[in-house]
């Protein structure tokens, strides 16, 4: 599933999604089971922790007592397990690729590194702050696996890692739009600076192509072009 194409009613259920590894954050202990101690009869109460949320327990499990009483949490009663909160992107290097929040538990953590490309298969959950009734989607990963770059068979010229010299041309009209007050850059000049850093003019066009096909630039007359990044 593309992250652009998530919406609420996929939440609950387990989708797999493809991105870029774009943020990783702090390895954080997180609460599995939660204890609290009866403060009536000293009775522990174990209860399992859904989501972010710790529920309190609000009758003992005691049968003995079972009194509607006030609990204690017990830290170090309480089972833990490893957590991590990273964030991918979409792939492709399009122009305003979306973002998901994944949290990763256990054997999980710290397994991926930043641009990583992987695949991830979670439960779809929607996490809102307190106060506020719009939430963020966080995919709650079951298995994460590093996707397999593609190699390229590379018997002739246009086999070449495309990914990289599309990236290439965009560094160019970067630099090109810097001295455009208009924002527009001459398509001749892109191709003789491609052409400069051995990338031909074929395959220069057809990076152009590409990029256009993606909304990322446009023509506003023959001779030039628009980037919309
Ligand atoms: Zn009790």
């Amino acid at each position: 599933m593309k992250i652009r194409d998530i919406r609420s009613k996929d939440i609950s259920n387990t989708i797999s999604v493809e991105g870029e590894v774009s943020t990783i954050n702090e390895i954080r202990p997180k609460l599995k089971t939660a204890a609290y101690m009866c403060n009536i009869c000293e009775g522990i109460v174990c209860l399992p922790v859904e989501g972010s949320e710790i529920g309190k327990p609000v009758h003992c499990e005691n049968e003995s007592c079972g009194k509607r009483s006030d609990f204690i949490h017990l830290e170090d009663k309480s089972s833990k397990t490893d957590s991590q909160q990273i964030e991918i992107k979409e792939l492709d290097n399009i122009c305003d690729p979306r973002s998901l929040i994944v949290h990763l538990e256990g054997d999980l953590v710290d397994t991926i590194k930043i641009e990583d490309k992987i695949v991830v298969i979670g439960v779809l959950k929607a996490h809102f702050q307190s106060t506020s009734t719009t939430g963020d989607f966080v995919l709650e990963a079951n298995s994460v696996e590093k996707m397999k770059e593609k190699k390229v068979v590379s018997d002739n010229k246009e086999g070449t890692d495309s990914s990289g010299e599309i990236q290439i041309i965009r560094e160019i009209i970067d630099q090109l739009r810097l001295s455009s007050p208009s924002d527009k850059v001459l398509l001749e000049d892109i191709y003789r600076e491609a052409s400069n850093l051995h990338i031909g003019r074929e395959r220069a066009e057809k990076y152009i192509a590409k990029l256009r096909r993606q909304g990322c630039a446009y023509l506003p007359d023959e001779k030039h072009l628009r980037a919309l990044w």
